[in-house]
Order: structure tokens, then C-alpha cells, then sequence
């Protein structure tokens, strides 16, 4: 599918102000959804929608990302690419361990 981020496989990345007070975007990032091809999986509406439920899990027991992936005991780049749906790995596993955390001491 299209992907739902970006026009043409670039994103805005900074405005100028110009003399007249109007801005123009003058940086083209490659989009970090789709890495440029404007083109994402089927299913990335349903893998951000997990990633998404798995990112307020983790804000629900106060982890912080980084603590989050040490518990887990993977990158913190790997748990931040599964919360925004860039994964293809299943979101469902790390919920439950996450859910199983004992955070009391
Ligand atoms: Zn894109």
C-alpha cells in the first residue's frame, strides 16, 4: 500500500522563514516510514496499531525505552521500530512480557 506518511517518499524537515514572512520547507528527509519508496506493507496499519498499544503499555508501568529494552533484553532501537509499526516482528510476546514484569523493587 501507499504509504500514509508522506506524498513522494520524502518528509519536511525544516522550515525557513523567508524575508516576507511567509516559510518554506528548504530540508527533504528521506520519510522514516517507508525509507524513501513511498511504498508500506498491507498490514502496517495493523502493526502500528499493536506498536501502539505496546508503546502505552510501556508508558503505563513508567518505562522509559531504554530501561524498557534492557528488561527485555533487546536494543532499544529494535522495541522503538516495533512501537512504530516498522517491525514485522509480533508485538503481542513483548506485551506479555512486559505485562509479566515485576517492577516492585
Ligand atoms: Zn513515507
Amino acid at each position: 500500500m501507499k504509504c500514509p506518511d508522506c506524498e513522494n517518499g520524502t518528509v519536511i524537515g525544516f522550515f525557513a522563514r523567508m524575508a516576507d514572512g511567509t516559510t518554506k520547507p528548504v530540508v527533504k528527509l528521506p520519510c522514516p516510514c517507508c525509507q524513501g519508496t513511498c511504498q508500506v506493507p498491507d498490514e502496517m496499519p495493523e502493526r502500528r496499531a499493536a506498536g501502539k498499544q505496546l508503546h502505552e503499555l510501556r508508558l503505563s508501568r513508567r518505562l522509559g525505552l531504554r530501561q524498557a529494552a534492557e528488561l527485555l533484553g533487546m536494543l532499544p532501537s529494535d522495541l522503538c521500530n516495533l512501537e512504530h509499526g516498522r517491525s514485522g516482528a509480533p508485538v503481542e510476546p513483548i506485551m506479555e512480557k512486559i505485562r509479566a514484569l515485576d517492577l516492585t523493587h
